[in-house]
């Protein structure tokens, strides 16, 4: 993300080549550990049984050659002389635990025959009045009822990738069926769902059960509203036009914007000072808490809209996305840690139906004998370890030492029947590019040193493993058992029949090994000073790393400098084509060219491997073929183009070391259920379906989100309520298998109104970017840009509709409150790097970083990326006293009418910052920021801290920035006014309410948009 498009020295032409082969549906042999348990437990079975690596015959012994005497630690002669152990059959040794599985959702919902609840409050209601105490129930062996539950009819990792499609591969972001997208000659069929939900003779349903409109994030009810509409946001935003009927102004129920002349504006058709501006960035919806106070913080689930439609025929007349995004392992608000509970010795009370958790909204009955799930509605037992009484109310007395039953966030401590081997240690595998680039790059030494510095903070402690991989055209192996006071190297130059050296000692304790690890590190820059290797033999690397890997799993991070050029998997130059685009070959551009991408990620999610990539280059390096290792493992992509340590080593050593210290959940697997009626179909960003509705995650963070599409199974929805519950299962680094359980409420409407008075437009395009993105796989950019516009049009026209009988709109376009900035986002999104323009407007390795970076992001630093921070600091730095701390600068337009030449701004997307200085800033300011480096070529200097006030407040600005979202580090690039044509790669193309590469400014959006609406 550092160096963009008009830059672009190393662009080659390259020739067009075929198409590549279709996504093939991956069906591995064998299923994976670690899934989220069950009784019937197909899974205990499913240890990788002898996987095999694929290449090795035994112990080659191969010739090896290592380049020239340049090794140091060849302690040891080349290959032939050592005695290797065979590669270790992976995945044997574990002891298999059986374990209960969730069934899945469809299933449990066919066998329902129960009433549902109709809670008439949000609070768990008991479904029988308080009577006398009897004797607390039996003890209840609950796990021999599970047995009935019948198992997947899937095998597991061979699933369809949405439940409604069996045949699909389980690969995650490939033609899916994006429901109402604009869809001309797909390869694979979409799906039309939602459509034509008609219902005859529909009955009136009931209205929504949250009569509270409180809350200044609510709209109003439909009429009333003393304060009437005028109050809400109109100060800084809106724009009422010259009301056209006296009765409106009390009426309305949505906000506007006049299309038509403005009396004092320049521009014939809108004023463009007042149209909506998400200047405060996201702003975590409340309205969802304040009607369900035990749902879970909407940091961990967004829905698009807070309320599910009742009928398919309301979800047809929605036409936004209809779904959720998850962060399941978010940050937590402050004071709002996740409680960890443990029911080791008593079992964790889960519905003996549908597997769900206990959480706040099942309800206690017969005494609290029973409960009631509030997800299938099933009556189950309550052991005898959790009964408690009910009061006079019906609630548990024991309501307080419970969190599970008042949270809609808690964890559980998991026994045994979770797990299919003892709970792995954290696992750091380091596989590093050490060809003439990465080394002259200065790429390695910060790798090292960083890795260096965080030894210290690894999760984990005394637990955690780590082993390193360096490869050129040869491969390096590392011996580092505790017991030697040097890392033995091991070259192994036969590519194409690897085999792996010493396999126990590659993979090493850290506390342990820590002696051998840091002279390793300190070591490994000088090691390679002067290679100049220019080969890669990435393929065979990464084979290599997964043989040692697969026995425990754990995380490997990929430092790539040279597009892979030698044994397998190796890529050519096939880059951008200016003559493909436009074409219908040109989505093939940004998918895998070889399928040894996907079949490597598929084995490595297999046996718990996640991959995060590292890519440097400065030439063309094909991360639509890297990327894919991340995508499907669960991993992140970090892009650094044309790598200089001079330059980027901040921005490197930041991410490498959040990326090693941040809290990690190992061999996770996520699943989310949802009430009976309504199931998702569709799941969006890095993982891999090892089921229908089971994400496999072989490691997961706080910076990682996924997008979830829902539909309604039936015609009509009979509850009042629909429960949703995120349940993740994973490792945690200090060895305890845990499930985390988020639980939330949204209510049942039949108004179609109310569904766009909840919409949550962050989670409306967070979902529509994942999408888009993944349409660009296999459409057109344009095609996909297409699509967002076309359902924000069927969106406002369905909005329209439900007002235009009351109302005369005139000009006036007509949008909910809360989707008001639906439209900025919009555009944003059609001009973001993934989607913009065409060949000259983002170089294709930095559209498919970007891509991959979006797919993950959590809803607030996605619309970061979107909209992005524009601030003016001169003043500040002029006036302010040098105390000063509280700093609060507002955020401005997006435009180019928000600079002004005498100023000095900060533009801030979250992955990097724009110090834009504008011509007629004053020379004091430039002196004290940059001295005399203000004359030179800024692309070439570093912003630091100087010995001056001004520039000492710069720096605190900076880290204040940085500090409010640490997933990325923001590197300081710095531009002058008029310097073409860095000024307009780095800022004005950025500037999304502008005209710019053909690309529509803000108001001329709206009009198009307009037009289409008539
Ligand atoms: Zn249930």
């Amino acid at each position: 993300m550092e160096s963009t498009g008009a830059e672009n020295p190393n662009r080659v032409n390259f020739s067009q080549r075929p198409v590549p082969p279709g996504m093939r549906p991956f069906t591995p042999s064998s299923p994976m550990v670690g899934s989220e348990p069950p009784v019937s437990n197909p899974l205990a079975h499913t240890i990788p049984q002898t996987f095999m690596p694929p290449l090795s015959s035994g112990p080659a012994a191969s010739q090896a050659a290592p380049p020239g005497g340049m090794y140091p630690y060849t302690s040891m002669p080349p290959m032939s002389s050592v005695p290797y152990g065979n590669p270790r059959p992976a995945g044997t040794p574990f002891q298999r635990f059986p374990t209960p599985q969730f069934p899945p959702i469809a299933q449990a919902s066919q066998a329902s025959t129960l009433p549902t609840p109709t809670p008439s409050s949000f609070h768990p209601q008991p479904q029988a009045p308080f009577v006398s105490m009897g004797s607390p129930p039996q003890n209840i062996n609950h796990a021999p009822s599970f047995a009935n539950i019948p198992p997947p009819s899937s095998s597991p990792f061979s699933g369809p990738w949405t439940t409604s499609q069996p045949a699909r591969p389980s690969f995650s972001g490939y033609p899916s069926k994006e429901p109402n997208m604009v869809a001309p000659t797909p390869p694979v069929q979409t799906t039309p769902f939602n459509q034509g939900g008609f219902i005859p003779n529909r009955p009136p349903v009931t209205s929504a059960p949250f009569p509270s409109y409180q809350g200044s994030h609510m709209g109003p009810p439909p009429i009333a509203a003393s304060s009437g509409p005028y109050s809400r946001d109109q100060m800084h935003h809106q724009s009422y036009g010259p009301p056209s009927g006296t009765l409106q102004g009390l009426l309305e129920d949505f906000n506007s914007l006049t299309i038509g002349s403005v009396p004092g504006s320049l521009d014939p058709g809108l004023d463009t000072k007042s149209l909506p501006r998400p200047l405060d960035g996201d702003v975590e919806p409340k309205a969802f808490a304040e009607m369900y106070p035990m749902n879970c913080h909407s940091r961990y689930l967004r829905l698009s809209t807070n309320c599910l439609p009742t009928s398919q025929s309301l979800v047809s007349r929605w036409h936004l996305p209809l779904g959720a995004v998850v962060c399941p392992l978010a940050e937590a608000p402050v004071g709002e840690e996740v409680p960890i509970q443990n029911y080791v010795s008593t079992g964790i009370i889960r519905c003996r139906k549908c597997r769900t958790y206990v959480n706040p909204y099942v309800t206690f009955t017969d005494s609290g004998r029973k409960w009631r799930c509030n997800i299938c509605a099933l009556l189950n037992d309550v052991p005898g370890e959790y009964f408690a009484q009910l009061d006079a109310s019906g609630r548990r007395i024991d309501l307080n030492e419970r969190p599970e039953l008042t949270k809609g966030s808690v964890e559980f401590v998991a026994p045994t029947e979770y797990m299919v081997r003892p709970p792995m240690p954290p696992v750091y595998f380091f596989l590093i590019d050490v060809s003439i680039s990465a080394v002259q790059s200065g790429m390695l030494e910060v790798v090292a040193e960083t890795i260096k510095s965080c030894l210290d903070n690894f999760p984990g402690s005394s637990r955690t493993q780590i082993g390193f991989i360096t490869f050129d055209s040869t491969i390096h192996f590392y011996n580092m058992k505790s017991s030697l006071t040097q890392p033995q190297m091991l070259a192994v130059s036969d590519l194409d029949d690897i085999f792996v050296p010493l396999p126990d000692d590659l993979l090493v304790n850290l506390s342990e090994s820590r002696a051998v690890l840091d002279a390793f590190l300190d070591s490994l820059p000088s090691m390679f000073q002067n290679n100049y290797n220019v080969e890669s033999a990435f393929g065979p690397a990464l084979k290599s790393a997964f043989m040692v890997m697969s026995r425990l799993g754990g995380k490997l991070l990929i430092f790539q400098s040279t597009l892979p050029s030698l044994g397998v998997g190796r890529l050519r130059l096939r880059g951008d084509d200016v003559r493909v685009y436009g074409t219908d070959k040109e989505h093939s551009l940004r998918i895998s060219e070889d399928p040894f991408y996907k079949q490597m990620a598929a084995d490595c999610t297999k046996y718990q491997i996640a991959i995060n990539v590292y890519a440097m280059s400065d030439k063309y390096t094909d991360i639509a073929s890297l990327g894919t290792l991340a995508k499907y493992t669960g991993g992140q992509v970090y892009y650094y183009p044309g790598f200089q340590s001079a330059i980027h080593k901040e921005k490197l050593k930041h991410e490498l070391a959040r990326d090693l210290t941040r809290e990690t959940a190992w061999e996770a697997v996520m699943r989310i259920r949802c009430g009976k009626g309504v199931r998702f179909t569709s799941y969006h960003g890095n993982f891999m379906l090892r089921s229908t509705d089971l994400l496999a995650l072989p490691a997961v963070d706080c910076d990682k989100a996924y997008a979830v599409q829902l539909s309604l199974e039936e015609a009509l929805l009979t509850t009042q309520t629909v429960y949703f519950q995120i349940a993740l299962l994973y490792t945690s680094s200090s060895g305890e298998r845990r499930i985390r359980v988020h639980t939330a409420a949204a209510p049942v409407v039949s108004d179609l109104g109310e569904m766009y008075r909840q919409a949550d437009t962050g989670a409306i395009v967070s979902i529509f970017c994942r999408l888009a993105i993944e349409k660009t796989l296999s459409y057109k950019l344009e095609e996909a840009r297409n699509s967002v516009q076309q359902r924000i049009v069927k969106a406002l026209k369905e909005y329209r509709s439900l007002y235009s009988v009351q109302h005369r709109l005139g000009g006036r376009m007509i949008y909910p409150e809360s989707l008001r900035f639906l439209l900025i986002y919009g555009l944003a999104l059609c001009k973001s790097i993934p989607l913009r323009g065409g060949y000259a407007d983002a170089q294709l390795d930095e559209r498919c970083a970007a891509g991959h970076t979006m797919m993950t992001s959590p809803v607030t630093s996605l619309l970061k990326i979107l909209y992005p921070d524009l601030i003016r600091i001169d003043e500040y730095l002029v006036k302010s006293s040098p105390h000063e701390v509280n700093f609060n600068f507002s955020r401005l337009p997006l435009t180019a009418d928000s600079l002004d030449s005498r100023g000095v701004y900060i533009y801030d997307d979250g992955c990097r910052f724009i110090l834009w200085f504008g011509r007629m800033v004053s020379p004091d300011i430039a002196m004290n920021l940059l001295g005399d480096d203000f004359a030179t070529d800024l692309s070439k200097v570093a912003i630091h801290e100087r010995d001056n006030p001004m520039s000492k407040k710069l720096t605190k600005i900076l880290e204040k920035l940085r500090g409010s979202d640490n997933s990325y580090y923001q590197l300081c690039h710095l531009v002058r006014q008029g310097e073409q044509p860095r000024e307009s790669f780095l800022l004005l193309s950025n500037l999304v309410e502008d005209q710019v590469s053909g690309m529509n400014s803000y108001a001329d959006w709206i009009m198009q948009i307009q037009r289409q609406l008539q």
